[in-house]
């Protein structure tokens, strides 16, 4: 097993105040709106830059309209 992604420094801005949050989490894609609810991820103050770690990633990707619809097929 790997170690959790740890990160200490922005990578866009290299600001140390980057931390690591639990909100809900709101994405669009091509219009349509979707939210992932008490999300745990990365974010930087200062540029709003925002790192997602692999469960933040998955958890994502399952909401997405753009890879749900595979989902369910699959599970059809
Ligand atoms: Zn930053």
């Amino acid at each position: 097993m790997k170690a959790q992604l740890k990160i200490r420094t922005c990578p866009t801005c290299g600001s140390g105040g980057i931390k690591k949050v639990k909100k809900d989490w709101k994405g669009e894609y091509q219009g349509k709106k979707y939210s992932v609810p008490s999300l745990s991820f990365y974010e930087c103050p200062d540029c709003d830059e925002r790192v997602y770690d692999r469960d933040a990633m998955r958890r994502i990707e399952e909401k997405s309209p753009a890879l749900g619809k595979a989902y369910r097929k699959k599970a059809a």
